[in-house]
């Protein structure tokens, strides 16, 4: 590419922060501006909701590369500024102090916001949502011993609170719509798993549990249920999901759906204009289009969009997968988990199990297992292996815990 080429990222968290350096790793030696609201350079967001609630990580840690690599990336980063607009033909980008930037190519990596409690006392002084470093800090400081936590939504960000906060001595009770916990991202099988874990450890899990008022002056006091039960509260965590930032994207004109829309290369549907991460949406081999809000996809995405800025054209192929940890357990997800596939349940190390998901032709097309600590890692790991390498496996052999999954490996390479 010309050295006079100005390359603009908006968005400097996760999938922006990774195409910024890999455009600099490739060899793009002209002009990169990563322009984001937060007023941090970009950082995973994982830990927020781990280390970072137990006092155990900091922003350093979470960053992804340090001040000093960063400058000597010279990579130029707005912090604390907002992209305002987007002119398509003219290739620029309005920026909320008044200044307006011209693009090259343009990368559109808006992550998103988390989704708001609709009840008129939302924003009550202890009512707190997590999705940046900031709002972690804040809710950080109010899990002291003893606090009465409620978690609205038991999905992976609410209940990895809850976990967090546990081991902090607060008192914890999770309210979840819905019949069982996590159920838009995990099998049966593990969301119980995971209710057995959270009860094991004290917290208060209700399910089909929605929410008629919060009650309360200055601050939630307590949370009515439709039963007109009232259950006490000092702090509460709104963990009911994210809405991905279209706002942008829909006023310049691009095609959306629930994301981004996007083709194989991570194009959008405006010449030169890319996206990636959270807020993408995109056309897996199927044709049906998926936006996935995982580290996994942010990293991958981030990492591809900025090679296919640089004219490397390679299609997104990416196998999907996702993590999350509670206390001293651990679940894992790689590949799909579709609901058409036959599931075949392998015992794992130390009481953990796998879930295999085989379609018509006994390929393996996904995996979802739980297990103490890291103890499914390496198998997990191995299956992602067997799902890429698109071999016909044995049902039974699959199920039989004493047939190593290298060995179906080796086997299916052979
Ligand atoms: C608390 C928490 C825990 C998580 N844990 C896990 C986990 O255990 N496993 C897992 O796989 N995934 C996890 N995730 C998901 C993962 O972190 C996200 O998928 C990932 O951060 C997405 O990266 P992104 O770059 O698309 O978006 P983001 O990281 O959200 O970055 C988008 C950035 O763009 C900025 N922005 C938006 N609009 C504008 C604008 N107009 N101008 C300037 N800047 C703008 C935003 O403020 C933000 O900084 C977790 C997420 C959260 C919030």
């Amino acid at each position: 590419m010309n050295l006079s080429e100005t390359l603009v990222i908006v968005g400097a968290g996760h999938a922006g922060g990774r195409a910024a350096l890999t455009l600099r790793e490739a060899g793009f030696a002209g002009r990169i501006v990563l322009i984001g609201d937060e007023a941090h350079l970009p950082y995973e967001r994982p830990p927020l909701s781990k280390a970072l609630l137990k006092g155990e990580s900091s922003l350093a840690s979470c960053s992804l590369f340090s001040e000093a690599s960063f400058i000597a990336s010279g990579i130029e980063h707005l912090s604390g500024v907002r992209v305002t607009g987007i002119d398509t033909v003219l290739h620029s980008v309005t920026l909320d102090t008044g200044v307006s930037l011209t693009y090259s190519k343009l990368l559109l990596a808006l992550g998103g916001t988390s989704r708001r409690l609709e009840l008129a006392q939302h924003q009550l002084s202890n009512v707190h949502y997590l999705r940046t470093f900031d709002e972690a800090v804040e809710l950080e400081k109010r899990l002291t011993p003893g606090t009465r936590l409620v978690v609205v939504g038991g999905g992976f960000i609410g209940l990895e609170v809850a976990s967090s906060a546990r081991d902090r001595g607060c008192e914890v009770t999770v309210l979840e719509a819905g019949s069982r916990l996590a159920a838009r991202a995990l099998p049966k099988r593990v969301s119980e798993a995971l209710l057995t874990l959270h009860r094991r450890k004290g917290v208060v899990v209700r399910l089909g549990a929605q929410i008629e008022a919060l009650h309360g002056e200055d601050r939630v006091e307590s949370v009515q249920l439709p039963s007109g039960e009232r259950v006490p509260c000092d702090v509460l965590l709104v963990g009911i999901g994210m809405q991905p930032s279209l706002e942008l994207a829909r006023q310049a004109g691009l095609d959306t759906g629930s994301g981004i829309k996007v083709d194989s290369f991570l194009q959008t549907s405006a010449a030169d204009v890319y996206a990636a991460g959270d807020v993408c949406e995109f056309a897996r081999g199927d044709g049906v289009f998926h936006r996935q809000e995982t580290w996994r996809n942010a990293e991958a995405q981030g990492r591809l969009a900025a090679l296919n800025m640089l004219g490397h054209q390679q299609p997104f192929s990416a196998v999907p997968g996702f993590w999350s940890d509670h206390y001293e357990f651990g679940l894992q997800t790689v590949g799909m988990l579709s609901a058409d596939a036959q599931v075949i349940e392998r015992e794992g190390v130390e009481g953990g199990f796998l879930l295999l998901y085989l379609d018509r032709q006994s390929k393996l097309v996904g995996v979802s297992g739980w297990g103490a600590g890291n103890s499914i890692a390496k198998d997990i790991k191995l299956c992602e292996r067997l799902i890429e390498s698109q071999s016909v496996l044995p049902a039974e052999q699959l199920a039989d815990a004493s047939v190593s999954l290298k060995g179906l490996l080796r086997g299916a390479h052979a």
